[in-house]
């Protein structure tokens, strides 16, 4: 055990130090809240992209065993070469919307025989960027609908909890009665915009997820993520999300993109505050077989978010105005009820602190798009 804890721990050291001091204050918290993932064996889709890998880092960390399954269709290799050697952690390059058999050979499947047991299944395998939307909507379709079905199944036949990252996404535009949106807004979705490949296929995903808490009686967990930013968020020329996408145009002093008028919002979840909500959210029974916001309840318009990332990065960079795209939410906000009252979880890092950090991480990175 003691030589494992030193692995881990030279392990968790060769990765960035600003991800490292991130990681200690997520299991601090965890810790103080009695949350430990110690002794479980956890299956994370979509293990090595933006909220997958740091979800593998914080398990590793406690002693978990982590079976991360991911295709790199937006994961990177990067994300998991620090921990790809550790005893406790194994990886299984796959789609999830493949079927895939864990604990025995199937006929016409793919199987991982020698997996006894798994005691958690994390559904986090999906593209999550608008420019994808459009280039890529079989893959997300596929990954929130049949991937889900095929993840439920790996958790029924394993008897394991499930848990499933659905999304702000859920509630497409709601109208300004309904934000801040709780989780008893239906939504506002159109379902043949160019946003849809995304926000139906969410939405199926958590009607599985209930189908088989009613039919299987499965112990099932669903979280609905609002924007999040941080180490490791995926940047590049031609899918980058509007945190990233900023941060590198001001650290060059290119030119800030701000689509339409800049006066839509988002709020904007520091990547500790959502990783410890994930978590805590997963070992909170009261939270068993309900939807609940994660998300931080400040809204930004996208103006004040260029703004503030010129003033943090010391840039040269102008503001210039490129068309907005159809169906861009005009406001996103989450109501946090639920979260404070169930999980007794609220968002700790102001954005100015989180955009401090994530830039310090964007400046050690080699750019490979
Ligand atoms: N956005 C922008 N410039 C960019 C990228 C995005 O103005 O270079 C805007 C986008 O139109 C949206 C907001 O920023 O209103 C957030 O976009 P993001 O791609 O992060 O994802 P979304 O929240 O729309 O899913």
């Amino acid at each position: 055990m003691e030589k494992l804890l030193l692995i881990t721990r030279n392990l968790v050291n060769n990765i960035q130090k600003i991800i490292q001091e991130d990681i200690t204050e997520i299991n601090k918290r965890l810790q103080q809240r009695g949350i430990s993932y110690n002794d479980k064996t956890v299956l994370v889709t979509g293990g090595a992209g933006f909220l997958g890998s740091w979800v593998c880092d914080v398990l590793i960390s406690q002693g978990a065993k982590v079976i991360c399954m991911d295709n790199f269709s937006s994961g990177k290799p990067k994300n998991i070469e620090h921990i790809y050697n550790h005893p406790n952690f194994r990886f299984i390059s796959h789609d999830i919307a493949t079927p895939i058999y864990f604990g025995k050979v199937h006929p016409h499947a793919f199987s991982v025989p020698d997996v006894k047991r798994i005691d958690l299944v994390m559904h986090m395998a999906s593209r999550a960027s608008p420019f994808e939307f459009e280039r890529h909507p079989i893959s997300i379709l596929k990954s929130n609908t049949i991937g889900t079905f095929n993840a439920l199944g790996i958790a029924n036949l394993n008897n394991a909890d499930f848990f499933y990252t659905s999304t702000s996404e859920v509630y497409g535009n709601p109208p300004a009665d309904a934000v801040p949106t709780s989780e008893d807004y239906f939504g506002n979705v159109n379902p043949i915009g160019p946003r849809s490949c995304y926000d139906e296929s969410k939405r199926a995903g958590e009607a599985f997820v209930m189908a088989y808490i009613l039919e299987y009686q499965i112990n099932a967990w669903v979280v609905r993520i609002f924007n999040t930013y941080g180490p490791r968020i995926r940047w590049g020329k031609t899918f980058g999300r509007v945190v990233p996408n900023f941060i590198h145009q001001a650290l060059q002093d290119h030119d800030i993109t701000i689509f339409g008028d800049g006066k839509q919002t988002r709020s904007y979840t520091y990547i500790v505050d959502e990783i410890e909500a994930i978590l805590t959210d997963i070992s909170t029974p009261e939270a068993k077989g309900t939807v609940i916001n994660i998300g931080n309840n400040i809204e930004t318009t996208v103006v004040e978010l260029a703004e503030l990332i010129i003033e943090l990065t010391n840039s040269n960079s102008k503001i210039i105005h490129q068309p907005l795209p159809i169906d861009d939410p005009v406001r996103r906000q989450p109501a946090l009820k639920r979260a404070n009252e169930i999980l007794k979880w609220k968002p700790q890092i102001q954005l100015k602190k989180g955009l401090k950090r994530t830039i310090e991480w964007f400046k050690t990175i080699v750019d490979e798009n």
